[in-house]
């Protein structure tokens, strides 16, 4: 079932949110926004001091249940994913869709692969990362704008994209000359 359940109307009167909590829209935690470590600490709060809690009232028992608190990084594997997790999934996909993209694609094929990457930028679950990467691809130079001619260019801009978050997120940005033995070819022994 949902493991967001909400009870709540808003979070006016409440401690205020962990840090890293990223609401939705509708003000109730987000779950696909925020790190696995984030939401635990807003369900502990939430267990702690019910009468205040924040609009959620669990996530899984699962989770909650477990008797020494897995290291923050660690997703039960039958719990829904947390920004990070889903992230992970979703760069397997993009960047598994540049790897096996034609070496030269015809316009039928990148006019498909541009209104998948529109419609992904305008779907993707966490809300927030969604509008920073449509922001990013419309920025008005056109300078990010999807490079569809071919496997390479294309392979070479999703790496492009996917440092754009890293830094943004104070991660380590990746050379993206291997991208294709990172995700195509295998790495040489
Ligand atoms: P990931 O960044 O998920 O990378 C997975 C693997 O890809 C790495 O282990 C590495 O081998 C390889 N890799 C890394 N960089 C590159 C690259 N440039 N090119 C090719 N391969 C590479 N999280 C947030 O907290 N806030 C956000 O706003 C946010 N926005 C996102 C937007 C999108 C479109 C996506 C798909 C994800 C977003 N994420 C966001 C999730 C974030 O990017 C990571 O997926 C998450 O933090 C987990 O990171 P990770 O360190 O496990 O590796």
């Amino acid at each position: 079932g949902d493991s967001q359940e909400s009870n709540a109307t808003g979070n006016n009167t409440s401690a205020p949110l962990p840090k890293g909590v990223v609401l939705d829209k509708d003000g109730k935690p987000c779950r696909t926004c925020t790190s696995m470590s984030s939401w635990r600490a807003l369900t502990k709060q939430a267990k702690s001091d019910p009468s205040t809690s924040t609009n959620t009232t669990t996530t899984s028992t699962a989770a909650l249940a477990a008797p020494a608190t897995p290291s923050p990084s660690e997703i039960p594997s039958d719990c829904p994913p947390d920004v990070e997790a889903l992230g992970r999934s979703t760069w397997t996909l993009l960047h598994s869709m540049a790897a096996t993209y034609p070496e030269r694609a015809d316009t039928k094929q990148q006019e498909d692969m541009g209104g998948f990457l529109k419609l992904f930028a305008k779907l993707y679950p966490c809300w927030v990362c969604a509008d920073d990467f449509q922001t990013w691809m419309a920025h008005p130079s056109g300078r990010n704008k999807p490079k569809l001619g071919g496997r390479s260019e294309f392979g070479w801009w999703m790496c492009e994209a996917h440092n754009e978050v890293n830094r943004k997120l104070g991660k380590k940005e990746f050379d993206c000359r291997f991208w294709e033995e990172r995700w195509r070819s295998g790495w040489k022994d």
